[in-house]
C-alpha cells in the first residue's frame, strides 16, 4: 500500500469574491493538520498532512511540500506532484508562479525553485559525479497529448515496453545546463499553450500540463548510474460542468476532463486503500502517462488548492473531499 502526502493551500480572497461580499469561511487547526469550512448550512472538517493558510508565502509552500520531493528524486526515486483545484484557486500560481527575470523572486513557484535546489545540490556534489538534467513539457487535452516545447508535435503516443517502462514517444527533451535555462523552458511552454488554446478555441483550464524533470547522476569512478524522474502536474480545473455553463462540444470536453480527474481519483484510491489488486491506470491518458511515477516506490504529493471564500463554498468542499479521499 502506498501513501500519498496531501497538503492543502488556501489563497487569499480575490477582488471578485470581495466585491461579491464574500467572507473567509475557513478555520485551520493550530497544528495545521486540519481545516473546517464554516458553511452556510453546516460545518465540514477535513484532515491533511498540512494546511497552508491564505497568507502563506511561495517559499513556505516550497519548503514544506515540494523540497522533500526533489530531495527524493536526487536520491534516485521517481515521483509526482499534483496541484488540484477549481479554476482560479491558485494551481498555476503554486506550481509555476510568476517568473520575470527582473520581477519579484519571492513569487516564483515550485518548478523554478526545484531547479534552484537541483543546481545547489550539483555544486555541492562529489566531483566524480556527472549530472544530466533534462526537462520536457507536455499537455493532455481531450485525451490527446501534445508537446508544449514543439508545437509540431501533436497527438503523441504512450508506449510501453518490458524493461523500458512507459513513456510518451517523441517528446522533446531540453538539457538544462544552468539554473537560468529553466525560465526559457517555462516561458516557451506557457506561450505554446496559449497559441494552441487560441487555435483550438480552448481554455487552458481544461487541459492538464505536465512538466517532466529527469535527473541522471553518473558516478565516473564506479560507473554506476542513478536516475530520478519527477512529474509536476498542473491539473485541469476541477469545477463542475454546470458552473462553466458548457454546451455542445464544450460539454463533451468537460465530460472528458471530469473523466480523467475521476480516473486519477480512482487510481489514487486504489493505491491507498490497501486492498485493491487492480490499479486502473489504463482508464485515462493522464494516469497512463504517470503509471510508473504513481504508487510503488515513487513519491506522490497532492497539493489541494482552494478559495477561502463563502462565494466558492460548494466547489471548495468538493475539492477538499477529493483531497481527503486521496489519503
Ligand atoms: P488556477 O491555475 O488554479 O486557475 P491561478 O494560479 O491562475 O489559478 O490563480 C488565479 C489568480 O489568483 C492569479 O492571478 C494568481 O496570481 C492569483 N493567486 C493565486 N494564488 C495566490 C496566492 N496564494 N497569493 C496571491 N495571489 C494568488
Ligand atoms: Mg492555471
Amino acid at each position: 500500500m502506498s501513501s500519498i502526502r496531501v497538503v492543502c493551500r488556501f489563497r487569499p480572497q480575490n477582488k471578485l469574491e470581495l466585491a461579491q461580499g464574500g467572507n473567509s469561511i475557513v478555520s485551520i487547526s493550530p497544528e495545521n493538520d486540519s481545516c473546517t469550512i464554516n458553511g452556510l448550512e453546516s460545518n465540514h472538517s477535513f484532515s491533511f498532512d498540512y494546511v497552508f493558510p491564505s497568507n502563506t508565502t511561495q517559499r513556505d509552500v516550497y519548503d514544506h511540500a515540494a523540497k522533500p520531493v526533489i530531495e527524493d528524486i536526487m536520491a534516485g526515486y521517481n515521483g509526482t506532484l499534483f496541484v488540484y483545484g477549481q479554476t482560479g484557486s491558485g494551481k498555476t500560481f503554486s506550481m509555476t508562479g510568476i517568473n520575470e527575470p527582473n520581477g519579484d523572486q519571492e513569487l516564483r513557484g515550485i518548478v523554478p525553485r526545484m531547479i534552484e535546489t537541483v543546481f545547489e545540490f550539483i555544486s555541492n556534489a562529489d566531483e566524480n559525479i556527472e549530472f544530466i538534467v533534462k526537462a520536457s513539457y507536455i499537455e493532455i487535452y481531450m485525451e490527446r497529448i501534445r508537446d508544449l516545447l514543439d508545437t509540431r508535435k501533436d497527438n503523441l503516443k504512450v508506449r510501453e515496453e518490458k524493461g523500458k517502462g512507459v513513456w510518451v514517444e517523441g517528446t522533446s527533451e531540453v538539457y538544462i545546463y544552468r539554473e537560468e535555462d529553466i525560465l526559457d523552458v517555462i516561458n516557451t511552454g506557457i506561450s505554446n499553450r496559449a497559441i494552441a488554446e487560441t487555435r483550438m478555441n480552448a481554455e487552458s483550464s481544461r487541459s492538464h500540463s505536465i512538466f517532466i524533470l529527469t535527473i541522471q547522476q553518473k558516478n565516473l569512478k564506479v560507473g554506476s548510474i542513478k536516475t530520478g524522474k519527477l512529474y509536476l502536474v498542473d491539473l485541469a480545473g476541477s469545477e463542475k460542468i454546470s458552473k462553466t455553463g458548457a454546451q455542445g462540444t464544450t460539454l463533451d470536453e468537460a465530460k472528458m476532463i471530469n473523466k480523467s480527474l475521476s480516473s486519477l481519483g480512482n487510481v489514487i484510491n486504489a493505491l491507498t486503500d490497501g486492498k485493491s489488486t487492480h490499479i486502473p491506470y489504463r482508464d485515462s491518458k493522464l494516469t497512463r502517462v504517470l503509471q510508473e511515477s504513481l504508487g510503488g516506490n515513487s513519491r506522490t504529493t497532492l497539493i489541494i488548492n482552494c478559495s477561502p471564500s463563502s462565494y466558492n463554498e460548494a466547489e471548495t468542499i468538493s475539492t477538499l473531499r477529493f483531497g481527503s479521499r486521496a489519503k
